[in-house]
């Protein structure tokens, strides 16, 4: 088996031998050391390693892209990474389902399943992370008739904490499948993930700035008849950013942006010129609002017709710190008011926010620790420039989502222990029923998940 990241500044770890150094989230959210790393090439390996791993009486933590801004890979165990673990296993054009290896990155999955003539049925802004990391923290699109990635899952392989592999489905073993399909890495390895697809097809987007108000007041009625619908509203200004993607047929014409303007949009104003805004807001406070009210007008972009692994993403180059929270669709109206009011307070007392609030929607899914278990959620999502305080911000938002009976997405930034989150979902203790019986002894443990999940 190879181990990965050789670099001259590498220890080895005096018992397990492997390779040892620091790591961090995308963001630089959290930082651990892990006891070694381990990439294996084989299920065959990764079983072994996790059967000698709980024989010692060690933990082990998958990891995949590191793109979670909380610390859920975090592991002073073994940090296990599927990089040589990708790509495409098997494609039923009948049903349109589609076997990936559980490693394989987003970026591969959405340019496998096109050469396929399949699609996602709806995707998150970015590509990087891997298909296990996704679904295990929940990542979902928007669209208030599309579920999360984790509700389009048909069948998971794992391996348990005693070295041995189980295919599961909602046929198989539903109380598996149900707890691991948004799993939190906390109950096996996954190796190899079912999603069911849909035809591949075109998306359009569309970009514009409308009044904030109407926006809100709209928003919900707007969300369900579109296929994707978002907003994007910066602190301080009366103006929504609204994104509409709206499925196309596959022969549908491509529009694509001349190269010089996709530039401009996206990487000088999306990306150059907004970490240089960012800067300015952290030197000179008192300008943030103006600052706010110019990369608002400058970020709508051009209107894009594309194939659909294309138009969801975009770059994110600007490193920001995120917390989202999803909330009953009820509590859409009062979150964005209190929102207003906590940022209006958090100005007189001197702290301006320079990144947008993003809204989004999803329907409800049946994984236990869906954010979406069970009913259709309104995601609202706060952020700051990542060397930013972001506390004076984030926890009175906490404080108002957690009021209004919000559940915080796993991968990114909250608060939350075990005895809170157990209220808000209420497949909790079904959840730890199932992990007590396939990892009774905590071999994929870690203090992070301790925190989450009270054991
Ligand atoms: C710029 C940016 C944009 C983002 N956009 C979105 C978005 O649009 N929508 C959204 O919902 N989220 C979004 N996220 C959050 C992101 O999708 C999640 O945090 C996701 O989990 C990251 O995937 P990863 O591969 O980096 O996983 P990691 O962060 O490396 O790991 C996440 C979890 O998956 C587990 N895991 C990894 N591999 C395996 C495996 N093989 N078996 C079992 N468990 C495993 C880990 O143990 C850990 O618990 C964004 C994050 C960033 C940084």
């Amino acid at each position: 088996m190879k181990l990965i990241h050789r670099s001259p500044q590498n220890r080895q770890h005096p018992q397990s031998g492997y390779p040892q150094h620091t790591r961090t989230t995308w963001a630089s959210t959290a930082a651990w050391t892990p006891a070694g790393h381990a990439a294996p090439h084989t299920e065959q390996e990764l079983a072994n390693l996790v059967r000698r791993t709980a024989e010692r009486g060690g933990t082990l933590r998958p990891i995949g892209s590191g793109h979670s801004f909380s610390p859920i890979a975090a592991t002073d165990g073994l940090q296990l990474s599927l990089e040589h673990l990708t790509g495409l296993v098997s494609v039923d054009p009948a049903t349109h389902r589609a076997v990936f290896r559980a490693g394989t990155p987003l970026a591969v999955v959405g340019k496998e399943l096109a050469r396929q003539g399949l699609a996602l049925q709806n995707m998150g802004d970015i590509d990087r992370q891997t298909l296990a990391g996704a679904i295990s923290t929940g990542t979902h699109g928007t669209g208030l008739g599309l579920t999360g990635l984790s509700g389009t899952v048909v069948s998971l392989r794992l391996v348990l904490a005693d070295g041995s592999t189980v295919t599961v489905s909602a046929e198989s073993d539903p109380e598996l499948f149900h707890a691991a399909r948004v799993g939190l890495g906390a109950f096996g390895v996954l190796t190899e993930v079912e999603i069911q697809c849909v035809p591949a097809y075109r998306l359009r987007c569309e970009e514009q700035l409308e009044p904030l108000e109407a926006v809100v007041e709209s928003f919900l009625e707007r969300s369900a008849a579109q296929d994707h619908l978002e907003f994007f509203w910066f602190p301080y200004t009366r103006q929504a950013l609204v994104k509409t993607l709206t499925h196309l047929p596959a022969d549908a014409p491509v529009h694509r942006p001349s190269p010089v303007r996709r530039f401009v949009g996206e990487e000088a104003l999306g990306n150059t010129a907004y970490a240089a805004m960012c800067r300015a807001g952290r030197a000179v406070p008192a300008l943030q609002p103006a600052l706010n009210r110019l990369a608002a007008w400058g970020m709508p972009g051009p209107a894009v017709t594309d194939d659909w692994h294309r138009v969801y993403v975009s770059s994110r180059r600007v490193r920001f710190r995120e917390m989202e929270y999803a909330l009953p669709v009820e509590s859409f109206a009062p979150a964005m008011s209190g929102l207003q009011r906590i940022l209006t307070e958090a100005r007189a007392a001197g702290h301006l926010v320079g990144f947008p609030v993003e809204v989004r929607t999803a329907a409800p899914d049946d994984a236990w620790l869906s954010t979406a278990y069970g009913s259709p959620r309104v995601y609202l999502a706060v952020h700051e420039f990542f060397i930013h305080e972001h506390q004076p911000y984030f926890e009175p938002v906490e404080r108002l989502f957690g009021e209004l009976g919000g559940r915080p997405h796993w991968g990114k930034m909250h608060t939350l222990r075990a005895a809170e989150l157990a209220e808000r979902h209420p497949r909790f203790a079904d959840a730890l029923r199932v992990r007590d019986r396939v990892d009774p002894d905590g071999v994929f443990g870690s203090a992070h998940l301790r925190r989450l999940l009270g054991r």
